[in-house]
């Protein structure tokens, strides 16, 4: 061993026991980091859902009440009901507040601003950034009016921006390109949200998947309510999609559009204002199993599950229709028969 070597061994000897520490201390740094991303992605920010909604009245206007209610699930995440007696949709609407930009998913269903001053209290929920209102972009779970009614009122709005309602000007705003097989993402700063296409009830629909709070915002998808079916292969398909998509994922709770059952699953009058002992309004992971196998066995009319009502109101109107007919040629066939008698007798 030459004394270059020896002397490169003993700085290397050096070097190593200098450095072995810092070596393990920033990989030990280097895992805390990792971990803690990582149970940033796979903990979602807890909430609350302690709250009693408006169930508006039997008599509206004997019992004035507020158009709209605001609750706060958690700083960033808040929950809008439309009174029942604003409308009888009595919508719920979200807004998610990233650190960039606010997304509200629908507008509801009342579109006069003194009957329901939506505009004004998202702007007053928007925080500032740089003294100015974060921007907002206005989403929707699908172009039916009780989702899009308030769209007008955002429309003159300065740092907002309204995804239109045309199948083909959605797919082109969230850049699908093979809809509905692909999922697309919204950054709102800090913040994800995860638009997955869910077309069955209106070919337009979507969920949206916070991966923040872990919620799914389900629409006329998924919700203690009328499940409406205008094409249940694409339903079908569409709730398959929606759960593989939420296999590895945390999801806290379903929130959908509406509430249309009371706490025993007997659904509302349709049109009705007054909701007494409304089921709660989130479903959870099971509700959203069990969807599949519910289109599997569905009739093709009418079925009735724990959480939500499954129906087809065009045949249902078909079979209805059909119904009456029969009746009337019965009643007409009755007539003519008793007349005849009648005659005979004569
Ligand atoms: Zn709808
Ligand atoms: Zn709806």
């Amino acid at each position: 061993m030459s004394w270059l070597n020896a002397k490169r061994r003993t700085a290397g000897t050096f070097l190593l026991y200098f450095c072995a520490p810092w070596k393990v201390a920033t990989e030990i740094a280097v895992s805390i980091l990792l971990l803690t991303a990582t149970s940033a992605w796979s903990e979602p920010v807890p909430g609350s859902l302690d709250v009693h909604w408006n169930e508006g009245a039997s008599d509206c206007k004997a019992t004035p009440q507020a158009p709209l209610q605001v609750h706060a699930y958690e700083p960033q995440t808040f929950m809008l009901r439309q009174s029942p007696c604003a409308d009888f949709e009595a919508n719920f609407l979200y807004l998610l507040i990233g650190s960039d930009k606010a997304l509200l998913i629908d507008t509801g269903a009342v579109a006069d601003p003194k009957e329901m001053p939506l505009a004004k209290t998202i702007l007053e929920l928007l925080p500032e950034k740089d003294h100015k209102k974060l921007p907002l972009l206005v989403a929707h779970t699908h172009r039916h009016m009780d989702h899009r009614a308030g769209d007008p009122q955002f429309a003159s709005l300065p740092s907002i921006q309204i995804v239109p309602i045309d199948l083909e000007e959605v797919k082109a705003f969230y850049r699908f390109t093979n809809w509905p097989h692909e999922i697309a993402h919204l950054d709102l700063g800090g913040r994800t949200v995860d638009v997955i296409p869910t077309p069955g009830h209106n070919p337009t629909h979507l969920a949206f998947y916070d991966n923040r709070t872990g919620i799914l915002f389900s629409g006329d998808f998924l919700m203690p309510g009328r499940l409406l079916i205008e094409d249940a292969a694409a339903y079908h398909e569409s709730s398959l999609r929606v759960i593989d998509f939420l296999k590895t994922r945390p999801l806290t709770h379903v929130l959908g559009g509406h509430i249309e059952l009371n706490t025993a699953g007997r659904a509302y009058r349709f049109g009705s204002h007054y909701h007494p002992n409304e089921h709660r309004l989130e479903l959870a992971r099971e509700d959203l199993a069990a969807l599949p196998a519910a289109f599997e066995s569905f009739n093709g009319f009418y079925a009735r599950h724990p959480n939500y009502i499954l129906s087809n109101p065009i045949r249902n109107l078909v079979a209805l229709a059909i119904i009456a007919v029969a009746v009337l040629i019965f009643i007409v066939w009755g007539v003519r028969r008793l007349l005849r008698r009648r005659r005979q007798h004569d």
